[in-house]
């Protein structure tokens, strides 16, 4: 196990500056997760780990030794990407024992090899496939031959690009438990590149979130989640998005208001305590949508509004509702009968909104 640290690091592709002094330190052991929309310079980050590339400003350290320079194939890292890619005509173990008995691979006697090739499969829970043909394989045990055979150099950092990107949403909920509970297995450092914030939350140790090749914030899922840093963080994660509404913090006779053109709501005395270094002025609220209440009578300080759409599922029905410049989103109960054009009432957890400074350009 190793730690990965990049200082200062940019990278340009012509015109494209795909990162631009991203910092970070992933520890040893830990699971870091490269965060972020497509062109973020994830993948362009990972690369750069693994020395796919070696043109770019600032250093690269894994474990102490600075990377500049080093080769790919001198670096103790094993890379696994979304697709298997296992070899069809190849049995299970000599897929995993490829690796070992490459000509470019440490000289290793046969024994030795599968030795560790039992290892690696038996880390991963699949020494009872050895002897089976990846088509005999189901999805997720393709993947764990796939980074079993990464595995059984003993890298001392794993490198995971959407390695489960292509799988359909219910495969996909699996093999994120199935992932989660392989690099507990395993306890190797890992760095995870995914534009999936369930994984990401779901996954990580810490994830670091990237904005157009820069580092927006890094934080452990609870800290991005609970307490994010700016309107592109509480945007990005959270399924149904964050309701950013773009208004003023106002004091009217006692109390502290935000108001935008469509909605006032009065803030808590702890909410203010929050703000403090933000007493009124301009400002972006935020609040998720499971804190934004829709009721069909009046209630104590609800803001009467009219229905937009209706997103019925399962278990919760989604409000839309048209404030002007944006749509915004906000639980019904369950058996909810309103329907498009129905006046609501929206009960408004102020003590959960987020206050931002706004970064980008909302749209409906
Ligand atoms: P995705 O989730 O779509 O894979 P990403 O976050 O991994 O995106 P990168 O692939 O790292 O993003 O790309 C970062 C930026 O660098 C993008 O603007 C991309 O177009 C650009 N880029 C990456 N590789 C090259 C290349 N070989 N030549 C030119 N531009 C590139």
């Amino acid at each position: 196990m190793a730690t990965v640290r990049l200082d200062r690091v940019s990278k340009s592709f012509g015109q494209v500056k795909a990162l631009a002094d991203v910092s970070f330190e992933c520890g040893e052991g830990e699971f870091f997760t490269l965060f972020g929309p497509s062109g973020a310079g994830k993948t362009t980050t990972l690369e750069l780990i693994a020395g796919i590339n070696d043109r770019y400003h600032g250093d690269i350290y894994i474990g102490d030794r600075r990377m500049r320079g080093v080769p790919l194939q001198e670096r103790d890292i094993a890379m696994a990407f979304e697709n298997y890619a296992l070899y069809p005509h190849m049995t299970v173990e000599e897929n995993i024992g490829f690796p070992l008995r490459s000509p470019r691979a440490v000289s290793r006697t046969e024994a030795e090899i599968n030795t560790r090739v039992r290892e690696a499969a038996d880390q991963l829970g699949i020494g009872q496939l050895l002897d089976r043909n990846p088509v005999q394989l189901s999805g997720g045990q393709k993947q764990r031959v796939s980074l079993a055979r990464a595995l059984v150099r003993e890298p001392e950092v794993f490198l995971l690009d959407e390695p489960i990107a292509h799988l359909d949403a219910k495969l996909r909920a699996a093999a994120r438990a199935n992932l989660k509970d392989i690099a507990h297995r395993i306890g190797t450092t890992i760095i995870y590149v995914t534009h999936d914030y369930r994984e990401a939350l779901g996954m990580s140790d810490r994830i670091c979130v990237l904005r157009e090749g820069k580092v927006e914030q890094i934080g452990t899922p609870r800290e991005i989640y609970g307490n994010p840093e700016s309107d592109f963080v509480a945007h990005l994660i959270g399924d149904p998005v964050t309701n950013l509404i773009d208004g003023e913090l106002v004091v009217d006779g006692d109390t502290l208001w935000f108001r935008s053109s469509a909605i006032s709501i009065p803030l808590t005395e702890g909410t203010k305590a929050r703000l403090k270094d933000r007493p009124t002025g301009v400002v972006r609220f935020g609040i998720r949508p499971k804190d934004v209440k829709a009721h069909v009578e009046e209630a104590d300080g609800s803001v009467p509004m009219t229905v937009f759409s209706v997103e019925r599922s399962v278990d919760t029905n989604l409000i839309h509702i048209d404030i002007g410049p944006t749509i915004i989103a906000a639980m019904a109960p369950e058996r909810t009968a309103l329907r498009a054009g129905d006046p609501v009432w929206l009960d408004f957890d102020a003590d959960n909104a987020m206050f931002f400074d706004s970064t980008f350009e909302i749209s409906k």
